[in-house]
């Protein structure tokens, strides 16, 4: 027998939870359907435990400079203390997000879910039918791996959190922000770390500046980075993996690490059936509204391949309900979205690149390096660096770049600005904090360097 639904949800993460809380609240009737753990990626496998492991990790600096604020630290460090508390955690927020799409009387369904038509769902295990005036596919991204011989014994950011016992060495394979992010957890957490990418430096498309920041914190940190190859091939020897390269050298390692980019969840979907079109690289193709070609269907979040980050996925379910159930159309408007790598040292962007703001005319760029002041006292040689990229013509802000301690936190602040249009002169106007690194934002004088019609001057 069908049953009748003003909109279902498929995938209950960031985009989904959101979507079908708001689309209740408004009064329209929702069943949200997930096969795995409520709370998706970010919750279960990915910002959230990700956090708790960087946080487990940085303490590996604190103690390493300690001393030299007079305390003396004998640490050791447990891994299945951490894994068991993060689980406790993240299924005390998994609760959290139960109750929550409970009292605002969402009806949950645990089970996997397949499109039959525009206005069709079905459970997959559970064989229900549920017709709906509307469909939200929000399934999210799987990691995708590179088709090698060996591969399945290499693992994943989904199987990374949960290892039985913390390996001797690994390898990660991968120069994006998942990458660096875990080559920084594990290292920080006594691992013998190597990252491999096959670019010539890590976080492609971030500016070059904290691109060469952060393999120089790589570099301190002792994590070996090989570029401009790959891996080929992955077998057994022993206890280890014996990873062959593109150079055709080999090397072992107690772990392999896949992080080569994520793949969208639209497989087995139905789909095709309901005739939803995607993109080439297989995301579903969305307009301004979250909207696919079939009116009925619509799609938020990493499967549509726009901005992979949890805020997005919210935004972008919170739009749909407004748009279909409180007959208020909201588009999303991706274009400045901060973002932050919490490596060590973290890293944190809003805004163009120095070689993007070229594109706009002549530019001015202010730069700040310094050693963090929690630093100075040892011989830590970390360098923290602020910049700032504004145009010429009226010094509008366009980019902000950080990298070092409270990178992230500053960024989100900044954004605010950076959202308001701000200038340089709206910058210079507020009184500095002292002393923070922050305060080098609002203290900058003379341009570090000018380009002018397309030369450094
Ligand atoms: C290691 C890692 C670290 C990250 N760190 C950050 C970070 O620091 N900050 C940040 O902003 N973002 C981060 N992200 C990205 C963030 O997690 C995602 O952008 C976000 O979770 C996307 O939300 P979503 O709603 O699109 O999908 P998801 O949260 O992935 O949820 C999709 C859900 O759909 C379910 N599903 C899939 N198919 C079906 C089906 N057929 N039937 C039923 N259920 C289905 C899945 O089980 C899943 O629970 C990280 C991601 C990873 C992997």
């Amino acid at each position: 027998m069908s049953e009748s639904y003003d909109l279902v949800v498929i995938g209950a993460g960031s985009g989904g939870v959101r979507a079908a809380r708001m689309a209740a609240t408004y009064g329209a009737r929702v069943a949200i359907i997930e096969e795995y753990r409520f709370g998706g990626t970010c919750v279960i496998r990915g910002c959230v435990p990700k956090k708790l492991y960087v946080y487990a990790s940085r303490f590996k600096d604190s103690f390493d400079i300690a001393s030299t604020f007079g305390w003396h630290v004998d640490a050791s460090f447990d891994w299945p203390t951490l894994v068991a508390n993060k689980e406790k955690e993240i299924s005390r927020l998994e609760t959290a997000y139960v109750a929550g799409l409970d009292r605002t009387g969402v009806e949950i369904i645990r089970d996997r879910a397949e499109i039959v038509d525009a206005n069709t769902v079905r459970t997959v295990n559970g064989g229900r039918t549920l017709s709906t005036r509307y469909i939200l596919v929000a399934t999210g991204a799987r990691p995708s791996i590179p088709d090698i011989p060996g591969k399945e014994l290499g693992i994943t950011s989904n199987e990374a959190f949960d290892l039985k016992e913390l390996p001797h060495s690994i390898l990660i394979e991968g120069g994006g922000y998942i990458g660096v992010e875990f080559a920084t957890i594990f290292a920080g957490l006594g691992v013998h770390t190597t990252l491999i990418y096959r670019g010539t430096c890590v976080l492609r498309g971030f500016d070059e500046d904290l691109r060469e920041g952060l393999d120089a914190g790589l570099e301190n940190r002792g994590i070996r980075r090989i570029y401009e190859t790959n891996v080929k091939s992955l077998r057994r020897e022993g206890k280890d993996i014996l990873v062959s390269f593109g150079d055709g050298t080999e090397a072992p390692f107690g772990a392999v690490l896949f992080a080569t980019g994520r793949a969208p969840n639209v497989h087995n979907l139905g789909l095709e059936k309901a005739g939803v079109e995607l993109r080439a690289d297989g995301a579903i193709e969305v307009d301004r509204f979250s909207r696919t070609n079939v009116s009925s269907i619509y799609a938020v979040g990493d499967v549509t391949g726009r901005t992979a980050l949890t805020p997005a996925a919210i935004r972008e379910g919170a739009a749909v309900a407004e748009t279909l159930f409180n007959n208020n159309p909201v588009a999303v408007d991706h274009s400045l979205i901060g973002t932050a790598v919490f490596s060590e040292p973290e890293v944190a962007t809003i805004g163009l690149t120095e070689a993007e703001a070229l594109t706009h005319g002549d530019i001015d760029v202010y730069l700040a390096r310094f050693r963090p002041m929690m630093n100075t006292l040892s011989d830590k040689t970390d360098r923290m660096m602020l910049k700032m990229i504004t145009l010429a013509e009226d010094q509008r802000v366009l980019g902000l770049h950080i990298i070092g301690p409270g990178a992230a936190e500053m960024i989100q602040l900044a954004a605010i600005a950076m959202g308001m249009k701000a200038t340089k002169a709206d910058f210079d106007r507020t009184f500095a904090m002292h002393p923070t690194a922050g305060e080098e934002l609002v203290t900058f004088k003379a341009p570090t360097y000018r380009y002018r019609n397309g030369a450094k001057v």
